[in-house]
């Protein structure tokens, strides 16, 4: 039977909106030595905007119909940008069908045309675009996430896309290595410029940001921290669900997170504010030294 102290925690921490699937994850977080967090959505509001807009062909309603046409079917935070953007500009998606998420990369579809595709240069590569076009060193800040829009190998344009880092984000760090979390690591899809300034806003050093993963590398370097004690990973995107399954103890971000994350999750998040995990990672210790 659950001793009664694992319930009383248990049920705490529901109450601060982290949802345990079982007073075995409990226990577990109590032993975590290493935290990794996924950026987008996580780490970051995901509530990201659209900052700029470059469409080779000077069409640049054209250029961002197709794109939402695209980004139509997908839950990626920045789909929703970049659904927000077109709707207020009064343009209508473009018809896309056969939408296909590439976790990591990006989304393919098919219109009257053939195949259409938005992503990074993971997806840019696959399908032989060439990133070259002179106009693009301009678009690029450096610390913004660029989103290449193509059909087939044929480059469209590109726009830049900006997202900031939860206010709950930096507290709930230095909370967690307060309450004795030895390491603490960012692993990211995006690019290492734009991990590097949100990480530098949360007081992470550049060694402790891994970029440009995709979700096999954030399983690989899950089982590289595992030979230094238990981890944890907090995520929300389906490209997260692998590393969620990988850790000892998988945190889904609940509110705005994707169902597959959730699935493949120990622990949900149900509060977008990050300081309620570091409490119940608090909470999992004081429980583990009453019931030893
Ligand atoms: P993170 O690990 O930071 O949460 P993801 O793995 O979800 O990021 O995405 C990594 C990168 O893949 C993004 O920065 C983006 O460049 C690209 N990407 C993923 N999904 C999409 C999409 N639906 N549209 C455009 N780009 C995408
Ligand atoms: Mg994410």
């Amino acid at each position: 039977s659950v001793p009664a102290a694992i319930l009383s925690a248990l049920s705490a921490a529901a109450r601060g909106g982290v949802l345990f699937k079982g007073g075995a994850a409990l226990e577990t977080l109590a032993a975590v030595e290493t935290f990794a967090f996924d950026k987008t959505g996580t780490l970051t509001t995901g509530r990201a905007s659209v900052t700029r807009v470059l469409a080779f062909d000077g069409d640049e309603d054209g250029f961002l119909s197709l794109l939402a046409g695209v980004e139509a079917q997908s839950e990626h935070h920045i789909a929703a940008a970049i659904r927000r953007a077109a709707t207020a500009r009064g343009i209508t998606p473009a018809p896309v069908a056969e939408t296909v998420n590439r976790p990591g990369k990006g989304i393919v579809g098919t219109d009257a045309l053939g195949t259409v595709w938005a992503g990074n240069p993971y997806l840019a590569a696959e399908m032989d675009a060439d990133l070259g076009h002179p106009a693009l060193a301009a678009l690029d800040t450096g610390s913004q996430t660029l989103v290449y829009l193509g059909r087939g190998p044929q480059l469209l344009g590109a726009i830049t896309v900006a997202d900031e880092a939860r206010a709950s984000a930096a507290p709930a760090l230095a909370a967690l290595r307060t309450g004795g979390v030895r390491r603490i690591v960012m692993m990211t899809g995006d690019r290492r410029p734009v991990a590097l300034r949100i990480g530098r806003e949360l007081g992470l050093h550049p060694e402790q940001i891994h970029a440009a993963m995709l979700p096999e590398d954030k399983v690989r370097e899950m089982a590289a921290l595992a030979e230094r004690g238990r981890v944890a990973f907090v995520g929300d995107g389906v490209n997260d669900a692998a590393a969620l399954a990988r850790a000892d103890v998988g945190i889904a971000m609940g509110a705005a997170g994707s169902e597959v994350a959730l699935q493949a999750a120990d622990v949900a998040l149900l509060s977008e504010d990050l300081r309620r995990l570091a409490e119940a990672h608090r909470l999992s210790r004081r429980t583990a030294r009453i019931i030893r």
